[in-house]
């Protein structure tokens, strides 16, 4: 009876692990073969002087084309990139594949603004993770200040010394630092105390919330306050349409990044919409 029972759970589950397991490696080689065939872009996405219009910087996002023509996007992969290490190689890529584009631009456009870079939490546990940049940023000769790591205050959840000490070696590189998600995580206070960092970008979540709930617009302006006496830069993502943009202009937030502009494009559609803009404000200033 109870053997009986056994055979049953058995026979029931032991498929399902193989499935799960065998997903994973599967999943985990075509990342690997991603990578070293071509497999990633990156989709890119303008930050926007409020007042202006002008593009004043982009952020770059991984996307994986995968064998049947569909898209995946971040949210698909780099959760289960994280969790193989395979993270560090696609940072590696996406690192070089930005500096090789800030080189291009800088020969071939008059636009010089910074490109940012999702920089996973795991990253900053990979003890090559500063040489590697480094490496990249000195065989390329990236201008300080063209080159910007977002990272999160998770990264500062675990070893905040260690990290610490990661972004005070990145900022003498040059890089920039930007902290995504701003307000979302549990140290967003002692991250500005402990750091020096560039930008502030307030998460989505509150600037969706601002004009309906009067907390949001409260801790939305008090963001853009705390970054305005700490002089760092601030920014808004996820600015949908023009009753958000109103709001946070209202705050006193000068840059702003969000649909309402753009969606992450091409890097072709990237650098006409660059071109509209700028010589539309090159026209509007005479
Ligand atoms: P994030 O850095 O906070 O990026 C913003 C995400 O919000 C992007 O999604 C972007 O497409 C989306 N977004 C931009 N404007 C709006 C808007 O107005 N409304 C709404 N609803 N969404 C908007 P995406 O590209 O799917 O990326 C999701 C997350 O994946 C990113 O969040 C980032 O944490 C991560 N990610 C993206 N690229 C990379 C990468 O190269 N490396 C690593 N480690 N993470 C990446
Ligand atoms: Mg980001
Ligand atoms: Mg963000
Ligand atoms: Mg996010």
């Amino acid at each position: 009876e109870a053997k009986q029972a056994g055979k049953k759970t058995f026979y029931y589950f032991v498929p399902q692990l193989e499935k799960v397991a065998l997903d994973r490696i599967d999943l985990e080689s075509r990342l690997r073969n991603g990578i070293k065939n071509n497999e990633f872009f990156l989709m890119y996405q303008p930050k926007v002087d409020v007042s202006t219009g002008q593009v004043v910087g982009a952020e770059a996002l991984i996307r994986w084309r995968q064998s049947d023509g569909s898209i995946a996007t971040p949210n698909e992969f780099i959760e289960f990139a994280e969790s193989t290490g395979l993270i560090h190689l696609v940072t590696e890529w996406v690192v070089d594949r930005v500096c090789r584009q800030i080189v291009a631009w800088n020969n071939e456009s008059s636009h010089q603004f910074p490109i940012a870079i999702n920089i996973s939490p795991k990253d900053f546990t990979n003890d090559q993770f500063v040489e590697l940049v480094a490496g990249i940023v000195h065989k390329y000769n990236i201008p300080h200040g063209q080159l910007e790591f977002e990272i999160t205050e998770n990264v500062f959840m675990k070893d905040t010394d260690h990290s610490r000490k990661i972004v005070r070696q990145l900022r003498a590189l040059g890089v920039l630092i930007s902290i995504d998600d701003f307000g979302t995580g549990f140290s967003s206070m002692s991250v500005l105390l402990d750091l020096d960092v560039d930008y502030l970008k307030i998460d989505k979540t509150f600037v969706s919330y601002a004009r309906n709930n009067e907390k949001s617009a409260a801790i939305v302006k008090s963001i853009i306050d705390i970054a305005r006496n700490l002089s760092v830069g601030v920014i808004a993502e996820g600015i949908e349409d023009q009753k958000d943009l109103y709001f946070v202009q209202n705050a006193g937030c000068n840059v702003a990044q969000g649909f309402y502009y753009s969606r992450p494009i091409s890097l072709e559609d990237f650098e006409q919409y660059v071109e509209r803009v700028n010589m539309q404000f090159s026209a509007y200033m005479g």
